[in-house]
């Protein structure tokens, strides 16, 4: 059996990577659908987060999103 059925892969035009699940809507013109990351980044660019620290937290989102074994 599928499990991801209903969720189709999209590719991101912003980093080109293909994500799966919802997307979020770009700040730039409030329509393109980007991955959650780069939403993510939007969102911290914002709020006046430098690139490095979005990095940074990106990667402790996956981490804790994937509730396993971190490094
Ligand atoms: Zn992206």
């Amino acid at each position: 059996m599928k499990e991801n059925d209903a969720i189709t892969e999209q590719m991101c035009p912003l980093c080109g990577r293909f994500y799966k699940g919802f997307p979020a809507i770009s700040r730039a013109d409030n329509k393109t659908l980007i991955c959650p990351d780069c939403g993510t980044r939007e969102a911290l660019g914002s709020i006046g987060v430098n690139e490095a620290e979005q990095e940074k937290i990106i990667k402790i989102i996956h981490a804790s999103s994937k509730n396993g074994t971190g490094s």
